[in-house]
């Protein structure tokens, strides 16, 4: 049996769960655990780093589902962490978290740039294939945000990566900074099965400016901009599964309908994809994902991925009262700082991985909203 087999198409994200009062809303995790089971799928990725993902997914699936009837994953971050011993524990903290004995396929988590070298200097790789003879993981991979140039020597030096996790969607497929195709293309190369993420590169391609609203509609008017999305990324051969970081009830139906029974694009889809996407590379948007590493290592806590989300804002819809809400209620009344307090340290830059030059974009902010 390939790794592949079995997996459903649709993978849950189990990055940007939904929120209550604060806190990861666990019921309503049930309701979509439920719903994602009952459609056919079976694919969950979670990570050590994402706070509270795997205790809540324990509830809403470990504890409530046959083990065998679910793929579980989750990651490794062994950059997060000063030692070996803290970056080995984390694998025994996972199982602690989810309730489990094993992991189906675990991760070496967002290789490239200086994330790479922990991995390697600790001996990781072979820490985690000892735990895989020792049957508490099934499949060991890596994810990657970086360039072409970097990937080549890991998978050269890592045979035993059975699979690799990479940042793929229409609109990044050509950039020079997230390079999908190429990273994908060499991947294939190497015979490795991908799991896409960020395929609606964090919400900005389910609801694209209405230019690139029209290019999809006009085509089919009754299919949603992210289920385009999701289908540029699962058209792809050797794709294992795309995973969609769903954050409520409807945008799991969504994604469901569009994904259940999926079938390949036909070349006239294709084309409308790339032209949604040319429409789209004309507006001057900051590939930031929300991903929120770079808030853990802020030391003023500046409100970077909010910040960020408000330029987008601006550059594709050009509401600057509209935009300057966005900024106020992500940045100032979620309690943290504005731009203008920045000591441009660059911690946040070591840490990006979508390579931003932050630092530069808070400074343009400031001109923005002023
Ligand atoms: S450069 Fe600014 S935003 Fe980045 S970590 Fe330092 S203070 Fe925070
Ligand atoms: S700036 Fe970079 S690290 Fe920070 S949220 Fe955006 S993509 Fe993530």
């Amino acid at each position: 049996m390939t790794i592949t087999e079995n997996i459903g198409k649709l993978g849950f994200g189990l990055m940007r769960l939904p929120r209550k009062d604060g806190k990861i809303d666990v019921e309503q995790v049930k309701e979509m655990v439920d719903l994602f089971l009952e459609s056919g799928f079976n694919y969950f990725d979670t990570a050590w780093a994402y706070p509270g993902s795997e205790e809540a997914i324990r509830e809403a699936l470990v504890e409530r589902y046959p083990r065998d009837s679910y793929y579980l994953a989750t990651k490794d971050a062994a950059w997060r962490v000063g030692t070996k011993e803290e970056a080995e524990k984390q694998f025994e903290t996972s199982l602690e978290r989810l309730g489990t004995d094993y992991i189906d396929f675990y991760l070496l988590h967002n290789l490239g740039n200086d994330r790479t070298e922990p991995f390697e200097k600790w001996d990781l790789w072979n820490y985690f294939l000892e735990k895989k003879k020792e049957g508490k993981i099934r499949h060991l991979g890596f994810s990657f945000h970086s360039t072409v140039d970097e990937l080549e020597p890991i998978l050269r030096a890592h045979p035993e990566a059975e699979f690799i996790q990479l940042q793929i969607n229409y609109a990044d497929w050509e950039s020079n900074a997230i390079q999908s195709r190429k990273v994908y293309e060499l991947s294939r190369k190497y015979g490795k099965p991908v799991i896409v993420m960020e395929p609606v590169k964090g919400g900005l391609l389910a609801k694209p400016p209405e230019k690139v609203e029209k290019v999809f509609k006009d085509k089919e008017p009754d299919s949603s901009c992210a289920s385009w999305a999701l289908r540029f990324c699962a058209d792809l051969e050797g794709v294992m599964t795309v995973l969609s970081g769903m954050s409520d009830v409807e945008q799991m139906k969504d994604n469901i309908s569009h994904m259940r029974g999926f079938v390949n694009l036909t070349p006239q889809q294709r084309d409308t994809i790339k032209k949604a996407s040319e429409v789209l590379s004309t507006y001057p948007i900051i590939p930031c994902t929300s991903c929120d590493y770079c808030a853990k290592v802020c030391p003023l806590d500046i409100g970077i991925s909010g910040t960020f989300q408000a330029v987008n804002q601006m550059a594709l819809y050009g509401n600057k009262e509209f935009s300057t809400g966005q900024l106020n209620w992500l940045v100032g009344m979620h309690g943290k700082k504005y731009a203008k307090d920045c000591i441009k340290c660059g911690k946040c830059e070591k840490v990006c991985p979508q390579h931003i030059l932050i630092r530069d974009e808070l400074e343009k902010s400031i001109k923005i909203f002023e």
